[in-house]
């Protein structure tokens, strides 16, 4: 079968391709998307921590800490094109001792150099002045680090994207890439897709891509994180992400963040995997989590507060020679022409997409000179929540949609309303995971047990599927395997 043919092929539809795709739409160019889940947010993209990084993590002079400044800078803006919950409520690096204080104090002074704003060191009276629930002796306090949400930030960057123009293609995973005098021939299952252009941004699976545009051979090392999600009711106790001093290797290892939505995430763990992909959590990492997160704030990490746990995968390109882990690689090559190579994009991807997205434009316009797009629009409007509404707001919503008044998930409070605009998205999403991460229906204290047999029904007939057809987020997940009554 042979697919539609296209300017340019965008591999993976995660935060960094859904940022490519958006930024390539300001020009006149025909753009797909080839992603091999169902669903924008499978991978790593909506399984991390939300945090807005200030860059105070990353290396000096580095590509990366480059991309995160800059897309923590302008995310204000960003947050309100896209309608994207978002809260720049700082960080708190907290430490106790001796040992901890020095590495604060390197810490700081690596922060001034690369020019992170507002970063101040403080004690203990000042910490607990910004989150009473926080403790230490000493802290780095971090004012332009903020929380949103990640799967909310790459739905709203596909979304945009596809109002202005871009075709999503889902469960397409490619498989192989053939260049073809001027073109490439891009190959998923039994499907030829033609473009004059490919980027890829596969995330973990980018190495495999990259030889197969005739760019290096990368050994796919993995992180894995495991974390645990608590209860709203915690939620109200935390104020701010509170992180570690770093550890001998340099690392922040397991912190505690509020969510936007209320919630608080304790982790991640980090683990090298080496070649596997494997996201099943583990009991072993659930105690640890519910130990280490317990120093950092106390009295509030306890499991009777656990509602549910997650693993997140980052890619990193360890340097052939020395093993070492290199920067974020944004490659052009004349030598291939029309292609541009994104891997290694680890943590923080999530605040850099944009800036990387804007560096890989920049390396079209090199091989080829581009046309605005007059119609492009930044903007883009999300479901209006039910929750959010004061009383008044509640009452105009159900005047103007009857279903509005209908509750669906009980502990979210997300209307019917919601489930149906959801249930209509522009990327044609049709999985119940994909009505969980645009309306928080089953996020709530009895995840989905009361809501999740809703929502199949609300697919089954406004998509007019069988309920067999209705799956929870790949492809033989099934929710139902035949009509029970
Ligand atoms: C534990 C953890 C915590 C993190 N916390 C933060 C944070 O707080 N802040 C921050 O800024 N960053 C954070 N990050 C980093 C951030 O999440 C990632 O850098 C970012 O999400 C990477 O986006 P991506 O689009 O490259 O990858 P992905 O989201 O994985 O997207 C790649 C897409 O490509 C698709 N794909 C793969 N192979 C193929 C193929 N052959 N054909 C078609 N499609 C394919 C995949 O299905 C996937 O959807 C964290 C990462 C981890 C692991």
């Amino acid at each position: 079968m042979t697919g539609k043919k296209y300017d340019v092929i965008i591999i993976g539809g995660g935060v960094v391709g859904s940022a490519v795709a958006r930024e390539l739409s300001r020009y006149r160019l025909c753009i797909c998307v080839l992603e091999k889940e169902l669903d924008v947010c499978n991978g790593v993209s909506g399984r991390n921590t939300g945090l807005l990084h200030s860059g105070i993590l990353s290396g000096e002079h580095s590509l990366r800490t480059e991309c995160c400044i800059e897309g923590n800078a302008e995310f204000d803006r960003v947050a309100r094109e896209l309608d994207v919950p978002f809260k720049r409520c700082g960080k708190l690096i907290v430490g106790f001792g001796e040992r901890e204080k020095r590495s604060l104090e390197e810490l700081f002074s690596h922060g001034k150099k690369c020019g992170i704003p507002g970063i101040r060191m403080i004690g203990h009276d000042e910490i607990r002045a910004i989150e009473p629930n926080a403790d230490g002796e000493w802290a780095i306090h971090v004012p332009t680090a903020g929380i949103l949400c990640p799967y909310t930030y790459t739905i709203a960057l596909a979304e945009n994207a596809a109002r202005n123009g871009v075709h999503y293609y889902f469960d397409q995973e490619v498989t192989a890439i053939d260049r073809r005098e001027e073109s490439y021939c891009v190959h998923t299952g039994n499907t030829e897709w033609h473009s004059r252009w490919v980027i890829n941004c596969a995330g973990v699976s980018a190495c495999r891509i990259s030889p197969m545009l005739g760019f290096g051979e990368y050994i796919p090392k993995r992180v894995k994180g495991e974390y645990e999600i608590l209860d709203k009711k915690v939620g109200r106790f935390l104020s701010v992400p509170i992180y570690p001093a770093p550890g001998e290797d340099g690392d922040c290892d397991l912190h505690i963040t509020p969510t936007v939505d209320g919630n608080v995430l304790v982790g991640p763990t980090l683990e090298e995997v080496g070649e596997e992909e494997d996201y099943r959590a583990t009991r072993e990492k659930i105690d640890l989590l519910a130990r280490q997160g317990a120093r950092l704030f106390p009295n509030h990490v306890k499991r009777e507060y656990f509602i549910r746990n997650y693993v997140g995968i980052f890619p990193y390109v360890a340097d052939p020679l020395t093993g070492e882990r290199v920067d974020f690689q944004i490659q052009s090559d004349k030598r291939i022409p029309h292609a541009v190579n994104v891997v290694g994009i680890s943590t923080p991807g999530l605040t850099s997409a944009l800036p990387i997205a804007r560096r890989v434009a920049e390396k079209v316009k090199e091989q080829e000179a581009l046309t605005v797009n007059e119609r492009f629009c930044p903007v883009r409007k999300g479901i209006v929540r039910f929750a959010d509404q004061d009383d008044e707001g509640k009452r105009r919503l159900i005047r103007q949609d009857p279903d509005y008044g209908e509750i669906c998930c009980r502990c979210e409070c997300v209307t019917m309303a919601e489930i149906r605009q959801a249930v209509h998205n522009i990327l044609g999403v049709s999985t119940v995971s994909g009505i969980k991460y645009r309306t928080r229906a089953t996020m709530g204290r009895c995840q989905g047990g009361y809501c999740e047999t809703r929502i199949t029904s609300m697919i089954e007939e406004e998509l007019k599927k069988e309920v067999t057809e209705v799956l929870w987020n790949q492809k033989n997940s099934q929710m139902f395997t035949g009509r029970v009554k």
